[in-house]
């Protein structure tokens, strides 16, 4: 990676974290070779740069997995999204994630995903999460890569290695409701069993410019969001794989 990408990239969580953002990401431009395929189906429009980082049959998967998902993450939460995504695979060595995102285009880091098939699907459909969640800017980043999270678990690919060490048991003392990731997805989804549509209603409330962080949980609960992730806590709450 060279020197001057690290100070263009803001690390939003370090624990368990697949995904940064890029407050600047002309830096990438440099690194993206010119190659480009283009796939449309349905619609949708994806193109690839730099396609080579993948041997053809992780490619082919890859384009699978994003028409087959990315309508359903469009149609689940934003079908206002960007119909047209790039997929930009760049180096990435020394990177803290597996891939970014910004309005568009996607970076997936090639030095880490090339030979690893499985994360590099979870990745993909985490940072499309990213191409519907379009917020208003005070929506905070726990909460953001959380609902990235809780749609890809329903709707998208997940791994083994995410549902069974970091997500299917009772949480650590380690993290708490703003660790995001799969810790805020899994809350999410238990507050869904407590209050019916409760992550749905949130999501509108983000895209709508509606949400307020200082009051939207007790105003949706009557309980602090400390008091909700306590009860959380304690309850064994386990989910079912979801059916795909
Ligand atoms: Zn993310």
């Amino acid at each position: 990676m060279p020197k001057n990408r690290l100070a263009d990239i803001h690390i939003l969580h370090v624990a368990s974290c697949l995904c940064i953002t890029l407050l600047n990401h002309s830096c990438h431009e440099k690194n993206v070779a010119q190659k480009q395929e283009v796939f449309r189906r349905n619609g949708l429009c994806l193109q690839i740069q730099n396609p080579e980082a993948l041997d053809t049959f992780s490619r082919s998967r890859l384009v699978a997995t994003f028409f087959d998902r990315y309508l359903k993450f469009r149609e689940q939460f934003n079908p206002n999204a960007p119909g047209t995504i790039t997929v930009a695979f760049i180096n990435g060595i020394g990177a803290p994630g597996l891939g970014s995102s910004v309005r568009g285009r996607i970076y997936l880091y090639s030095s880490y995903l090339r030979n690893d098939p499985e994360p590099l699907q979870e990745t993909l459909c985490h940072e499309l999460m990213h191409q519907v969640l379009l917020y208003h800017n005070d929506v905070e980043k726990w909460l953001i890569e959380g609902i990235a999270d809780y749609g890809n678990y329903y709707y998208g690919v997940t791994t083994l290695a995410w549902r069974r060490d970091s997500f299917n048991h009772t949480p650590g003392s380690d993290v708490s409701w703003y660790s995001g990731y799969q810790h805020t997805a899994k809350f999410l989804m238990w507050l869904d069993r407590q209050y019916p549509g409760f992550t749905r209603s949130l999501h509108k409330a983000c895209l709508s410019g509606a949400y307020k962080r200082q009051t939207y949980f007790v105003d949706h609960t009557n309980k602090t969001i400390e008091q909700l992730w306590t009860s959380f806590s304690k309850s064994n709450f386990s989910m079912e794989l979801p059916g795909k």
